[in-house]
């Protein structure tokens, strides 16, 4: 038996198209034009490559970019007075700051000086509370992102043994109370967790946000389950999974490919938060 790949290219651009259509109209009915607002903190090369990719998409769907780049030597106030200034700024829907910033500054100050109606990461305190006590709220565009993917492949969540491997604030912690708000049980793991291959047996829904390629074997799947690969890790021969992809196809029912899977959805969703914050503000 070979898994169905999820196509999150696919569904990327259906949320993209929806996410145009809907800017169209916003504009329309209300005369203004969502904004988000992006700091990069130095020249770190991957981040300005995500950062990039995130303005090109705003431009796709008539979202307005602000595209703010700060020397890596910015001091921590210069940093914090941007996002006080982007969050006054009518024109500003969503602020965010791209993660890590460097070693001397304090990411989860910048991070949680966004104002919480403009915070499309998810990554303020408020959000992430609002999220753990089950109130609506802004929800991390990756997490977001898998949610959609699972619900397009109709996979069932109520009483579904789910395990997300990583608990980082930005994908795991989140993912993981979304999961329980769809009733499914949850099981964390992470760097100490003592038996990973038990624990990933169990699961129903696998997802591994970990980066380290190849991580999860074909033997940790169980037959039938539905495998989501966050890890994105650059290799010689181009982006690698943390999932043995070739060996997980023939155990599990569902899974999604690095790259073309969970990938593509993170910049749809963030565009969504953008215009949902814009909505929020008129
Ligand atoms: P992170 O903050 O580095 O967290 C990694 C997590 O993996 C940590 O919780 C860590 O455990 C755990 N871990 C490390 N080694 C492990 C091991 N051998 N066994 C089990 N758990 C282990 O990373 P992140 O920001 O969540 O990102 C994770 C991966 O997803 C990365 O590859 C990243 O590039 C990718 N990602 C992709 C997207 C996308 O849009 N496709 C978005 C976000 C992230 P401890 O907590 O114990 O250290």
């Amino acid at each position: 038996m070979s898994a169905t790949i999820i196509d999150g290219r696919a569904m990327a651009a259906r949320v993209r198209a929806q996410v145009a259509l809907d800017v169209a109209s916003f504009v329309a009915q209300t005369g203004r034009t969502p904004g988000l607002a992006t700091v990069l903190v130095g020249d770190d090369a991957a981040s300005a490559v995500y950062v990039g990719g995130k303005q090109k998409a705003c431009a796709e769907v008539g979202i307005r970019g602000f595209d703010h780049r700060l020397p890596a030597d910015v001091s921590l106030e210069t940093v914090l007075a941007l996002i006080d200034e982007l969050n006054a700024d009518q024109q500003v829907s969503g602020v965010l700051c791209q993660l890590p910033v460097p070693d001397h500054l304090d990411g989860a100050g910048i991070t949680n000086r966004v104002d919480v109606r403009k915070d499309v990461d998810g990554l303020t305190i408020a959000s992430a509370g609002r999220l753990a006590l089950g109130l609506d709220g802004f929800v991390g565009a990756t997490p977001a992102g898998v949610m959609l993917l699972l619900a397009e492949a109709d996979v069932p969540l109520a009483g579904a043994e789910a395990v997300v491997i990583g608990r980082s604030n930005l994908f795991g912690k989140p993912m993981a109370q979304l999961l329980l708000r769809a009733h499914a049980t949850v099981t964390i793991c992470h760097s100490r967790t003592g038996d990973l291959a038990a624990a990933c047996r169990r699961a129903d829904i696998l997802i591994a946000a970990v980066g380290v390629p190849g991580l999860v074997r074909g033997d940790w799947v169980k037959p039938g389950a539905t495998v989501i690969d966050v890890g994105v890790t650059r290799v010689d021969g181009g982006l690698a999974g943390d999932v043995d992809f070739a060996a997980a196809v023939q155990i599990a029912a569902a899974i999604t490919p690095v790259p073309g899977g969970v990938g593509p959805m993170t910049i749809a969703c963030l565009l969504r938060n953008t215009l949902t914050a814009a909505k929020m503000h008129a």
